[in-house]
């Protein structure tokens, strides 16, 4: 059996080498072949000369370039692209998710029977309050909203055979919520609880914008409720427009001498419609530029080098 371990990394000089170290020593102790896949996603430090050091050295680290950022998601789906083990585990490079563990998640997958093991945190440790709770209000509307159940508190951190990287392969999408898609796929999935660590150096690559990309990613590509919510906004306002109406009719009936002048319930009308207008298009744009995306057809990612992959022996033109 072959194991390949895909390791994004983005601005990760701090931590390769103690990563390089600890994922190998981990495979060194087990029998089966393996290969390191290291994405480099446009790192603006050092490391691309480190990993180009790393696979001079050893032939079992691959690396795949990139020409400039393109997110944690493409790295991965890159390095699934161009892996060849029986099996692939993806984990970040900053060892929050132990490599230690992957030997366990290798017998789960072996005993079940499984497709897809995917790892479950029990604990977050080092994260800040506000991504623990974002995190966890997340993944649970997320829940809501789409007609799918995914499991919570789990990230990318997981175990796939090959007949899922096979499938993977020919998904065409240019957004991908990786997360998301295995648990779409089916197959036999299982469960492996682990304690997260905290970031072995460095910090998070994953900004606050990167972080609402991902979330929208999700969302958008998971469910179309958000699209139904234009017609409950719609209908409560309505509703609203409505009472306000047998209002006005009451004073203009009854209470003549007590009408108001009318500007305060005109404004209030217009800044609430305007509001559900304005959050509706936003709702439309967000999966009318998802569409536009998808039709322009563009690559999800552009490889700038490759090392240590076979197919890196020129072919001759004919
Ligand atoms: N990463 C990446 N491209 C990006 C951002 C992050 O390849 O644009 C990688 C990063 O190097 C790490 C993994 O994705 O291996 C997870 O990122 P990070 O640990 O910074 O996110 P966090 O754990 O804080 O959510
Ligand atoms: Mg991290």
């Amino acid at each position: 059996m072959k194991l390949s371990v895909i390791i994004p990394c983005y601005n990760e000089e701090e931590v390769i080498h103690t990563s390089y170290q600890r994922f190998t020593d981990v495979m060194r102790t087990n029998s089966y072949d393996y290969e390191l896949v290291m994405i480099n996603d446009g790192s603006r430090d050092n490391t691309l000369n480190i990993l180009t050091e790393l696979a001079h050295k050893d032939k079992n680290v691959k690396v795949i370039s990139f020409s400039r950022n393109f997110g944690h998601q493409n790295a991965v789906t890159a390095g699934l692209h161009n892996c060849t083990g029986d099996v692939a585990v993806i984990i970040d490079a900053d060892l929050q998710d132990p490599p230690e563990v992957i030997p366990q998640m290798i017998e789960t997958y072996v005993q079940e029977g499984s497709n897809v093991v995917y790892a479950v945190r029990n604990q977050r440790k080092g994260e800040s309050l506000f991504k623990l709770l974002t995190a966890k209000m997340y993944y649970r509307t997320l829940n809501y909203l789409s007609d799918f159940s995914f499991p919570v508190d789990t990230g990318d951190f997981r175990l796939i055979d090959r007949q899922v990287i096979n499938t993977f392969k020919k998904f065409p999408e240019k957004h991908k919520y990786l997360r998301g898609l295995f648990t779409w796929m089916g197959f036999k999935q299982t469960p492996f609880y682990y304690d997260r660590d905290e970031r072995a150096a460095g910090k998070t690559k994953y900004s606050f914008g990167k972080m609402i990309k991902l979330a929208s990613v999700g969302i958008f590509g998971f469910s179309k409720k958000p699209l139904k919510l234009a017609i409950s906004l719609g209908s409560i306002s309505m509703i609203f427009a409505l009472g306000l109406v047998i209002w006005i009719l009451y004073l203009q009936l009854f209470a003549v001498d007590k009408v108001v002048p009318g500007w305060s319930s005109t404004i209030i009308t217009i800044l609430f419609l305007g509001g559900i207008q304005l959050f509706t298009i936003g709702i439309l744009g967000e999966y009318i530029g998802n569409i536009f995306d998808e039709t322009k057809n563009r690559p999800e990612y552009i490889i700038q080098e490759k090392l240590n992959f076979d197919t890196d022996t020129p072919k001759k033109e004919k």
